[in-house]
């Protein structure tokens, strides 16, 4: 079983690096950051994949894009630019099991899909 640090980090039993907050979604620094700003965007519900989400939540596929705008404006990047990168799967390169978007930017990012 892979664990799922975002569900630990929501309960308050990880510690993490806690940009905001609403009562949908937290967003947090990645501890591995792969461009210079690197943000999670992770929704306080426990979602397995899009799958799970289209059945339970579907109006969560539009909040999440409004928290990454949110989170880009924040972090001053939203005129320069950024890229989201949702990992779906075992091939999709997913390693936490629990939904989530990854918001990269703050550098110039090349035609690889990281850097
Ligand atoms: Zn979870």
């Amino acid at each position: 079983m892979i664990e799922d640090i975002f569900c630990e980090i929501l309960k308050g039993e990880r510690k993490a690096d806690v940009v905001f907050k609403d009562k949908d979604f937290w967003v947090i620094k990645d501890i591995n950051p792969q461009a210079n700003i690197h943000l999670l965007i992770v929704p306080v519900n426990h979602f397995d994949s899009i799958k799970e989400i289209k059945e339970k939540d579907e109006a969560m596929f539009g909040r999440i894009f409004q928290v990454a705008d949110r989170a880009a404006i924040e972090a001053g990047i939203d005129e320069k630019g950024y890229r989201l990168i949702l990992n779906e799967g075992q091939d999709g390169g997913k390693v936490v099991p629990h939904f989530h978007m990854h918001l990269l930017g703050g550098n110039k990012l090349g035609p690889k899909i990281v850097n």
